[in-house]
Order: C-alpha cells, then structure tokens, then sequence
C-alpha cells in the first residue's frame, strides 16, 4: 500500500511506497508539550519518505539522552516527521498528516503512565510500555510488527 501527505499549508509534500514499519502513540511529557496532546505516529525508515519541498529543522535532546531531530514545514510550522538519533535511520510521520488518517491503528504505546487521563488506552495497542523502551525492545518490535512484503 502507498501513504501520502502534506503539510497544512501543502508547501511540503511526501509519498511512500511501502507500509509503515510501526504504528504507535507516544505520551512522553516532550509529546505532550511539542504537540499538545500525546505523538500519534507511523514509523517509517528515513530513506523511504520522498519528500517534496525543503523543511527546517529544530534539535534537542531526547529522553534518552540521545538527539532527537524534527523536521517542520518553514512556513506553517507543521511537524512533518521526528527523527530519534536512538533509532539510526528511523522517522516518525504524525498520523494526522497522511491523507488517509482516519485508517491510523496504534499498536504500540510508549511512556504508558502519562497518558492523558481523559484518553483511553486504544482498543488496537498490543504492546504497552511504561517507558521509551530499550533500543533493544524496539528493535525487536519493529522486527515482529514489519509485516512488509
Ligand atoms: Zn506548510
Ligand atoms: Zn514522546
């Protein structure tokens, strides 16, 4: 299946060709504070997003003490992907993004105990965690959910 996607303004463009390699939420207080309510997000490795339009870049530290990169549209400031330096090669598109958003099926949530307390957990998480995992356990859950052909 291919995804596609634009910023608000449609300055930035992107498409993929493949399915994502995760579908997850992320209820880090960083999330809520960037995004104003918890990531909702695919995972795709970098490479295969094509991009179309030049974006900026803003850098900080994550919490796992490794950078994290998110890239936004320079005119309405919408996040186009986040890039964890923890995960080599990997990039988060906000579900809101692709025009398919309402299809968005989490399985997969992180930093489990600040989840807001009106959002129930999702009735498609197969796998919960209290934190942001080990890489090892996120290698191993992007390994066991990438169904791609
Ligand atoms: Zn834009
Ligand atoms: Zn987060």
């Amino acid at each position: 299946m291919s995804y596609s996607g634009n910023c608000h303004c449609k300055k930035i463009t992107f498409d993929l060709d493949h399915d994502p390699m995760m579908q997850f939420q992320c209820h880090c207080s960083t999330c809520q504070q960037r995004l104003g309510t918890s990531l909702s997000a695919l995972a795709w490795p970098e490479h295969e997003i094509k991009i179309n339009g030049d974006m900026k870049t803003y850098t900080i530290v994550g919490g796992s003490g490794l950078n994290m990169h998110y890239f936004h549209c320079p005119d309405c400031s919408t996040l186009i992907y986040n890039k964890p330096e923890l995960l080599e090669g990997m990039a988060y598109i906000p579900a809101g993004l692709l025009d398919d958003q309402i299809e968005f099926k989490p399985t997969v949530e992180l930093w489990s105990l600040n989840r807001p307390k009106w959002m129930q957990k999702a009735s498609s998480i197969i796998v919960s965690l209290e934190d942001n995992g080990t890489l090892e356990r996120l290698q191993e859950l992007l390994e066991n959910l990438d169904q791609r052909e």
